[in-house]
């Protein structure tokens, strides 16, 4: 029962190296016998140390190769007897390499799960491991088995929901195709299974199939990666029963509607359509095959190994029936889906001598209009001309090619997100129709991780914004619990050091000079252009420690998980987010029900971007909502939504790039690590006072090796005798009511000493 015995490094200094958590210039090689050792590819090595002379080991890695290096270079390996521990807190040596080979030599073993701390990391398996179904829950909910695991989680989080009345949360983050979704579903069944009943929990876990079909996407990371942040509360009722739920989704990625590249394909939905739909379904949507539409044929991809979109289409309109929407709206809704193929087979063709265009009318121009329920005329007038105000005129301007093929493709956009928006709306209505509510939820948030690239967009720069606030969210949520287990045990404050990133968070926040509100401010101005916002925030930001002005349009963020270059092409056009009135107008007198909500949801809500008239050069209207401040209230009702909840935090890390099972990239999983905190939240758990033991069990445990007679025998006399026999300093420990509070490492002593005895 050792488990919370944390003997480590017999040094003394919690300022640690950034290198690893433990200080090597007071570590001796002498002593350990094992070393890690960082092998010229980069990768960390177990070594054997066979000699040490001066500053200098002889070492032996790797089947027999012998080397000299310097000592220091050197990081201490744990004993063998630490090899799995399914608590990274529990190693003796917190170093990377350490961190590393034990969550490998757990991952060899098909445990992808480990805590680290409060945190859990799973490791996706790639493959199907036996870990889950009845009996699994059954043995958790027992509390049969204690490994971690994502049941765990949710099992605790139903017991603190209950227990303290307080609502919970789990936040799941990593990056694409770690396996967010996946855990998310796991958690979502685990609850089903243990407080369903009603069956409303059945109807929650379609709302899966249903949003993934639409909101899901085969690219080259993952092939069903989640376009859209999605937060899921489920609420209980007094019994502790779920009794229904919400969903709030975020920032869909509306341009893989109208362009992806090559491999990667359009959302699901589009496919299975095609693949699924009936022969008297087709007939009514004039419906081709996926090779016939231009949206799809763009990245020349079309199927997923594995994946029947036939198959998935009847198991997606299946779950729209649970759902209760009618096959009225089931039809409604794949005739915008073909609706929005055929806009993308729209062409265009000069007519007159100053290169406006018209759409051509054919097949495609009639087939939208019939799907839409408007007149091809008024459809042929919203693709190729925009109404504007200048000063007090309304004039009528005729557009050229690339702009009737973007207001063609805006119109798509615009009409597949009001679709996806239609739907979460739907859902909710369903999940939460007569049902009472308690006030009492679990929610789980599925959001995309910290992303870099060769190229970053404002695409990336929207969710490493959003990261940014959630690790704050993180970093001061489990530095709070951490608070609160020293006041209940009464101990002095301690105080913990951590990376906080407010700073960051200023540089995107701050107003009027931070970089959403030069942003906003550019994209208003009609003549505003990606350079001249690069070249407002170089003027405005350069001296933020934060920010790095760079070369043309782009600039550099110093986010907590590193440096991350965005290039500002088309971070003003994006922001803008325009859907011309011309086209709002057409969609709000179609005969077909559904694109008159997703018009009129485009006026009213105040939420969502209220278009007035256009400036002429395109700037954006004051008025209207940016596509960013939109994020922005999103991500605040998000954060604040979190803030009064307990959090429970699922880190997901993808060990390989090819989607195999049994391979483990060290380098990757190191660098994942490390974005998602799960090394800041170790070393910030050990610079406080991390190892604690009962008063009792620290006099059980050691009160053997005092050497004087101690008068009392209570277990807090005898164990500050202990203390005082090993020179303990008073700055190294606190005592508690019910417990001893050591800083990193001061046990090794004690332990050492216990071990030799
Ligand atoms: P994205 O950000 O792209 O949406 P994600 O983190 O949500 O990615 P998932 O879609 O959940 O990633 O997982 C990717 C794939 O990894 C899954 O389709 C599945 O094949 C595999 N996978 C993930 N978790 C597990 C698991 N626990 N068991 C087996 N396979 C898994
Ligand atoms: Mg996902």
């Amino acid at each position: 029962d050792d488990k919370d015995v944390n003997p480590s490094t017999s040094h003394q200094n919690s300022i640690l190296p950034s290198r690893g958590w433990d200080d090597i210039s007071v570590y001796n090689a002498k002593k350990t016998q094992y070393a890690w050792f960082q092998a010229p590819d980069g990768n960390w090595e177990l070594a054997k140390i066979l000699s040490v002379s001066g500053t200098e080991s002889l070492i032996s890695y790797s089947e027999g190769k012998v080397l000299k290096v310097q000592s220091d270079s050197l990081l201490p390996a744990n004993p063998e007897i630490l090899d799995g521990v399914d608590d990274l807190m529990q190693l003796s040596y917190l170093s990377e390499p350490s961190v590393l080979y034990n969550l490998q030599y757990r991952y060899d073993r098909d445990l992808i799960y480990s805590k680290a701390g409060p945190v859990l990391v799973a490791i996706n398996p790639f493959k199907n491991i036996p870990l889950y179904g009845n009996d699994y829950v059954e043995a958790y909910k027992r509390k049969a088995i204690d490994s971690p695991h994502v049941y765990a989680i949710a099992d605790t989080a139903m017991r603190e929901m209950i227990r303290d009345e307080v609502n919970q949360s789990i936040v799941i983050s990593g990056e694409s195709g770690a396996g967010k979704t996946e855990t998310a579903k796991i958690a979502m069944q685990y609850l089903a299974a243990v407080r369903g009943g009603s069956g409303i929990e059945y109807e929650i876990l379609k709302t899966n199939p249903i949003l993934e079909g639409f909101g899901n996407a085969k690219t080259s990371r993952n092939d069903n990666s989640s376009r859209f942040g999605k937060l899921i509360e489920i609420h209980f009722s007094e019994t502790g029963k779920i009794s229904g739920a919400s969903i709030q989704t975020f920032l869909l990625e509306k341009s893989r509607v109208v362009q992806c590249t090559e491999g990667e394909r359009s959302y699901h939905s589009f496919y299975q359509l095609c693949a699924g739909a009936s022969p008297s379904l087709r007939e009514k949507l004039n419906l081709k095959s996926v090779h016939d539409y231009k949206y799809l044929q763009q990245s020349n991809c079309y199927t997923i190994p594995g994946v029947n979109d036939a198959e998935q289409f009847g198991i997606v309109m299946e779950a729209l029936d649970v759902v209760h929407v009618s096959k009225e709206d089931q039809e409604n809704l794949c005739a915008m889906l073909a609706a929005v193929l055929w806009l993308g087979n729209v062409t265009f063709a000069v007519v007159d001598n100053e290169n406006h265009v018209e759409p051509v009318i054919d097949e495609a121009l009639l087939s939208v209009a019939k799907l839409l329920g408007c007149e091809a005329e008024q459809l042929k007038l919203a693709l190729s001309t925009r109404k504007m105000t200048v000063g007090k005129e309304n004039i009528i301007q005729k557009l050229t090619l690339a702009q009737a093929n973007d207001s063609r493709d805006a119109l798509a956009k615009s009409i597949y997100s009001g679709l996806f928006d239609w739907l979460v709306e739907q859902i909710n209505k369903s999940l939460s129709a007569g049902k009472r509510r308690t006030g009492r939820s679990i929610s789980i948030l599925d959001i995309y991780g910290f992303e870099s690239f060769d190229v970053n967009s404002i695409e990336q720069f929207c969710i490493n914004y959003a990261n940014e606030r959630l690790q704050q969210h993180f970093n001061r949520h489990l530095f709070k619990l951490e608070q609160e287990e020293y006041i209940q045990d009464g101990i002095h404050w301690a105080k913990v050091d951590f990376e906080d990133n407010q700073d960051c968070l200023s540089l995107f926040e701050k107003k009027p000079l931070g970089l959403l509100s030069l942003l906003d401010e550019e994209s208003t101005f009609p003549n505003g252009t990606d350079l001249s916002f690069a070249n407002k925030l170089k003027q405005h930001l350069k001296s933020n420690p934060c920010f790095r002005g760079e070369r043309g349009k782009a600039f550099t963020v110093h986010h907590y998980a590193g440096e991350v270059t965005y290039d500002t092409t088309g971070f003003l056009e994006k922001n803008r987010d325009l859907l011309h009135l011309d086209s709002i107008q057409l969609l709000s007198s179609c005969k077909c029900k559904l694109p008159q909500i997703f018009a009129s949801n485009m006026r009213s809500q105040p939420e969502k971007p209220v278009v007035g008239s256009v400036t002429k050069s395109g700037g954006m209207d004051s008025q209207k909502l940016s596509a960013m401040s939109k994020f922005k209230g999103q991500l605040f009702q998000l954060i604040k939504c979190l803030g009064n909840t307990r959090s429970h935090f699922i880190r997901c890390i993808k060990p390989n790039n090819t989607h195999s099972p049994g391979i483990y990239n060290q380098g990757l999983v190191l660098q994942q690590l490390k974005c998602c905190g799960v090394l800041e939240v170790v070393r910030i758990s050990r610079s406080g006072f991390p190892t604690r033991m009962t008063h009792q069990k620290f006099a059980r445990r050691y009160g053997f090796l005092l050497l004087d007679h101690v008068a009392s025998r209570d277990p807090l006399s005898v164990s500050v005798a202990i203390l005082q026999q090993f020179g303990i300093l008073p700055e190294m420990y606190q005592v508690g009511y019910t417990k001893l509070f050591f800083r990193t490492g001061q046990i090794g002593k004690l332990e050492d000493t216990r071990n030799r005895t």
